[in-house]
């Protein structure tokens, strides 16, 4: 009966990642899904949660990037916190059974404030409890139900598939976070021309993430158009630290069509559209790595 539980909240999942595009709000993860009449709910109060129509084995863990208690990849897999310190506290106990058990769970990143990503199978591989700590394995949806140790899946292909699959929802967590995060603090426009249009934005790093302070964080963010997105990758025009637009010389004295004209010269010598929250200004320090190599252009 719970596995039916499962797959239905598997399924209920996959329609939603559709719609929200994987950035889930936290109200419909509260309300989940009517099943023969009974609502099942997918996360609580609880990081470790369970429904009510569940014995001991929970339905989904919820984890907080970059916050106090957050999880890290060890050896290619992910670490997740005991509930407390209590290794027989209920909700590790449900952890632990499912791990003996095999039992696919959801595994639910939270990217910012109210929103949520997430992600399934996730497998309880292991638990050290010196360090309070289980061991979370994600995998491919098509091996749901297919025990790694059968002779259908040979165990080390698993084993590395699993590892693989961990590090690439691990990535795509922290790139989605970043994101989430950048465009909330420009309330969704692009800061050169204003376009209002989540689908056609992208949140560019000042100082490339390949670079000691290119970290994902919003003040190393700008929130671009697709267009002004590639134009500030190319040096076609370049922030200052006071945050003006600075159009390259041989592109204002270009002449074409309305996409050159009012896309990009005119924005020469404007101010870019600042967050509503002064503690996520782009940061100066790293507008003026940024500006200078565009002046070295
Ligand atoms: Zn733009």
């Amino acid at each position: 009966m719970e596995d039916q539980i499962r797959l239905a909240a598997f399924n209920w999942l996959k329609l939603q990642i559709n719609i929200y595009n994987n950035i889930l709000p936290r109200r419909i993860l509260e309300e989940g899904f009517e099943l023969n009449g009974e609502r099942i709910t997918l996360v609580g109060p609880s990081g470790i949660w369970k429904p009510k129509q569940f014995k001991s084995i929970p339905i989904s863990i919820t984890t907080v990037l970059n916050g106090p208690y957050s999880d890290k990849i060890s050896d290619g897999f992910l670490t997740y916190k005991f509930r407390g310190v209590d290794p027989y506290h209920r909700d590790n106990i449900g952890l632990r059974l499912a791990m003996t058990t095999k039992t696919p769970l959801i595994y639910f990143v939270n990217l910012s404030k109210g929103k949520y990503m997430a992600n399934f199978p996730a497998y309880i591989i292991n638990e050290d409890r010196a360090s309070l700590e289980f061991t979370v394995a994600l995998d491919e949806e098509k091996y749901i139900g297919i025990p790694s140790e059968s002779e259908l899946v040979n165990e080390e292909s698993s084993y590395y598939r699993r590892k693989y699959v961990t590090s690439l929802v691990d990535r795509r967590a922290h790139q989605q976070s970043f994101r989430v995060r950048v465009l909330e603090a420009y309330n969704s426009r692009c800061c050169l021309c204003k376009l209002n249009h989540p689908e056609l934005l992208d949140a560019s790093h000042i100082i490339p993430d390949n670079e000691p302070d290119g970290e994902p964080i919003v003040i190393n963010g700008l929130t671009l158009c697709k267009i002004h997105h590639s134009a500030f990758d190319v040096n076609i025009l370049g922030i200052s630290p006071d945050y003006i637009i600075h159009v390259r010389e041989d592109i204002l004295n270009e002449i074409d069509g309305p996409m050159l004209k009012h896309g990009i010269q005119d924005l020469n010598n404007q101010r870019i559209i600042l967050p509503s929250r002064k503690q996520d200004y782009p940061d100066r320090n790293r507008l003026d790595w940024r500006y200078t190599k565009f002046l070295e252009t």
